[in-house]
Formats: C-alpha cells, structure tokens, sequence
C-alpha cells in the first residue's frame, strides 16, 4: 500500500520512509563494481530487501539495483561486467514491500548541473518530509518516496556554484541520520551527521579508499581498517588523495547504542570497539543484575549468543545450544506483514528437545520488540519439556521507536511501550523476566554508567530522549494534503 499522507513515516506494511541500511564504496581500483559487491554482502545484515551498485568509468555512470540479496543479484558474469570503472558505491537495504519498491532502491542517481551524482545514504532524515513538501510546492519532482532523494534535490537547488559547497548546503538543511558514500566525477564522498548517529569506516585496499557502514566490509575485502570518519565530518577521496571538511559546528556524537546491541556484526569494530566484546560484558552484567538459579544458558540465536556466553561465564552456569536455527529463512522481524512474521518465528527456530527436557533454563535474548519471538520461544521450550523457562533480555526495555535508521515499529506495537515487566512477563508466559538497566548497558561499553544530563550515545529507543528534532513526526498531524507518491508501478 502506498502511503498518500506525506507526513506517514510509520505505516509498516505501506511505502513509507523506514529503512535499515548498508553503505559501501571504493575509489581507485580495477573492478570496482566486484569490491562492492562483496562488501555489501559483508553488510547484508543491515537490509536484505534489496541492494544495489552504481559504478563511474570516467565518463559515465552505470548502475544496477534489484529487489532481493547480494548474492543472486550481482553474479560476475552477467552484472558486475555492465558496472565498469574504478570507482563504484552501493548500498543494502531493507525496505517494505510494494509496488513501487525498486524505485527506492539506492544508490540513488541524479545529473546535476556539476555532473552525475550517486547516493548510498544509511540512516533516516527526520525532516525529509517537511522539506520534501516545500520542493514540491517549489516545482521539485520526486522519483521515489526515499528520504534520501530530498537530499539530491537540496543539493539541486543549492544556490552554490561547487558540488561540495551545494552539498553541505544541502545538509546543513537536513536533521537527523545520515552516514553517506556520494560518488561524482570528481571524487568520492564519505560523510556523517553531525551527532555520527550511524557509523562508518574508512580503509585502504593498496592505493585505493574504501568507505564502509561497518569494518567487516572492509575485512572481506582485505582491506585495512583506516580510522571511522568521525561525526560531522565529510572526506572526500579521489585520485589526488584526501581531504577531510568539517563544515558543522562541534557537537557531542550521539552513536547509536543499538548498533552495539543488535544491529551491527559481532566480528564488526564500532566506535572503536568490539562489538563482540561489548555483548558479552552486556551479559555480565545482566547475570550480575538478574541472577537466577537454573541448570543451563540458552541463547535464541544468533542475535543473544554472545550475550548469554557472557552471562554463563559470570554466574558459572553451562552455556548449551537449546535452540537451534535454520540459516535459510531471514531475520524474523525484518519480513514485512504480522502473518509471514509468525510464520517466520515457526520456522526460523527449534529446540533441541534432548537437552532441554527436565531442565531450568534462561533463555537470552537482545531484545524484546513486539513480544512475538520471545512468546514462541518460551511455548517451545515448554513443549520440549522445559521445568523452568526464565527469560533475560541484553538490553533495557525498547519503549520508543527509531526514527534514525533502525526500523521498529510505532510505538503502540512496542510490548515495553504498553505493559511494564511483569505484564510482560505474563505476556510471554515466562517463569521469570528481567532486562538490562541503561547504566549497566552503558557500563558494557566502558562508560561508569548513563550520563543522564549529557547521555552517551542515542538511546533514544530505551529512553526516549531523542537527539534531534523530529519535524515529521511532530507535524505529521494536520499536513496530509499532498499525495507522496501516487503512481503504482507494476
Ligand atoms: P519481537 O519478536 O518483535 O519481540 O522482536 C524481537 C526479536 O527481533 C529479537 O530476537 C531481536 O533479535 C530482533 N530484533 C530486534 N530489533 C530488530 C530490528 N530493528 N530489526 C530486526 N530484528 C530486530
């Protein structure tokens, strides 16, 4: 379904503004198409609904972009071949279905007054559109329904002469999320918002700069892992080397703690550190807030294995693989539609009955969303013959949704938004529940704990303080006026 409220960014089902998505790019190297590829393949866990390539051979662009994986949509022979040149970006994304889902699907391309311009944008603007409503009103016309493309036209419009100065007028208009790899004749561009709410990182394959949501991209390509650019920062790269601009002024980052928590890669360094090592100290220290006494640890896998590794390691209780999952279907959460979700869960997990049977368990998760997988999973470990079903979640409860680039829900869907613990308990019938507090979350990262008058980070989904203003969201009553995007695609 096609949203017709330009102010709707929370219409799960319909084709709305809500994205979680992967950024790479490279500069400087024969098959530049080939690289990218295999980097977002590294980052299909950021969104595996579609991907796509676009790549410049000194004279023109050429791009390829497909509803679907990396893997069975950007084979050697017959794509990477028709992406030549020695620089290419691209982009990985889940986004809802509909008919209209392959226009959306980035890089985006523009022919600017300055030459061609692609764009990989992870993130979310949360005035894209307020502004998107004041281009159209202006004579602007969108080709998708993508937040993103309110960047192009800004950077269109921009009453400055050079493309780099037009672009950070452009994004000195924008609020919210954005880490973005832009492609141009003249070079390539690495950038973040200046909170730095997504990541990424900068390498080096020989000669050549590489521009990365998180640093296994980097690793699968034998890339060395340069240094992140940093919030606020935009570096450009092209064959003279590179230059890095600071046009906003400082601001305390707010990263994202969700990346840490769910979104990213456990073999992924971000903000400087493992995230692998922080999961594990986050079920450290939920064993030491929430101890229970039974007889085995059991991760839902894969998102709560490192953090039930920890918390077995520091109550002593034997870490065993309770549930097994199939790797064939997708991330549960991450396929559209309540029907195909629970479907999803049935066949995305089992039990491994002969362990579980007769046994006290606590099941670790990273986090409770609807309440839809953490419900299933305790009904199968009953069914398998389970004493005791305990459930731990590696973070605190998700009250609020993201409007950054990690696609939740709308709040009412939130389970932690509606009821407090023990209904939540009761919800999914659990022996006992207990979640991560913020400061011991904060406590896994290195920090003594929440700096509450200054947080940390962007807990905004945990706490509610959001970092930015969010323009659409606050006048998404009374502004329904203009259709987003009437037109079906068949
Ligand atoms: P739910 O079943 O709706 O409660 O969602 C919780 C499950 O979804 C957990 O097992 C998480 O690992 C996973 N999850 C949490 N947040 C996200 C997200 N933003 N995208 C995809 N999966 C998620």
């Amino acid at each position: 379904m096609i949203s017709t409220n330009p102010f709707d960014t929370f219409d799960a089902d319909g084709d709305t503004l809500h994205e979680e998505c992967g950024v790479f790019g490279v500069w400087g190297t024969e098959t530049a198409a080939a690289a990218v590829a295999l980097g977002l393949h590294a980052l299909q866990h950021r969104g595996q609904e579609a991907a796509g390539i676009t790549s410049f051979d000194g004279k023109w662009f050429h791009s390829h972009r497909a509803v679907g994986h990396v893997a069975g949509n950007f084979d050697e022979d017959r794509i990477i071949r028709q992406l030549p040149g020695e620089a290419a970006c691209g982009h990985v994304r889940y986004s809802t279905t509909g008919e209209s889902g392959l226009r959306n699907v980035q890089p985006l391309y523009a022919d600017l007054a300055t030459g061609g311009f692609a764009v990989a944008h992870n993130g979310n603007i949360s005035n894209a559109m307020a502004l998107r409503h004041d281009l159209v009103k202006h004579g602007a016309i969108f080709q998708s329904t993508s937040d993103t493309e309110t960047i192009i036209h800004l950077v269109a419009t921009s009453e400055y002469k050079l493309l780099l100065d037009k672009f950070i007028d452009a994004l000195k208009q924008v609020e919210g999320a954005y880490s973005l790899v832009c492609l141009t004749p003249e070079g390539m561009i690495g950038c973040r918002d200046p909170l730095g709410i997504r990541p990424l990182v900068m390498g080096k394959l020989g000669d050549s700069y590489i521009f990365a949501s998180e640093t296994v991209a980097l690793d699968v390509v034998g890339a060395e892992f340069v240094r992140q650019v940093e919030p606020g920062e935009l570096v450009v790269v092209n064959d003279t080397g590179i230059k890095s601009h600071r046009p906003f002024a400082p601001h305390a980052p707010r990263p994202c703690i969700f990346e840490h928590v769910y979104f990213s890669r456990p073999d992924s360094i971000v903000d400087g550190i493992s995230v692998y090592s922080v999961r594990k100290e986050i079920g450290a220290q939920l064993a030491i807030e929430s101890p229970v006494d039974v007889d085995l640890v059991i991760p839902v896998p894969d998102s709560g294995v490192p953090a039930a590794i920890g918390y077995a390691q520091q109550s002593g209780i034997p870490f065993e693989l309770g549930i097994i999952r199939s790797h064939y279907v997708g991330r549960t959460f991450i396929q559209p539609g309540d029907k195909v979700r629970h479907l999803g869960v049935k066949l995305k997990h089992n039990a491994n009955k002969s362990l579980i049977e007769g046994k006290k368990i606590v099941l670790i998760d990273d986090s409770i969303v609807r309440g839809t997988t953490s419900t299933k999973i305790v009904e199968m470990m009953r069914e398998a013959g389970a004493k005791e079903v305990h459930m731990r979640i590696a973070s605190p409860p998700t009250t609020h949704s993201c409007f950054y680039g990690v696609d939740t829900p709308e709040r009412e869907k939130l389970l932690a938004a509606k009821m407090d613990v023990e209904h939540m308990r009761e919800y999914i019938e659990a022996d006992s529940l207990a979640f991560l507090s913020i400061d011991g979350l904060y406590r896994a990262m290195g920090e003594e704990g929440r700096n509450d008058a200054h947080p940390q980070r962007c807990d905004a989904c945990f706490s509610g303080q959001y970092p930015t203003t969010l323009t659409d969201h606050d006048e998404k009553a009374g502004k329904a006026d203009l259709p987003l995007l009437a037109e079906r695609v068949k």
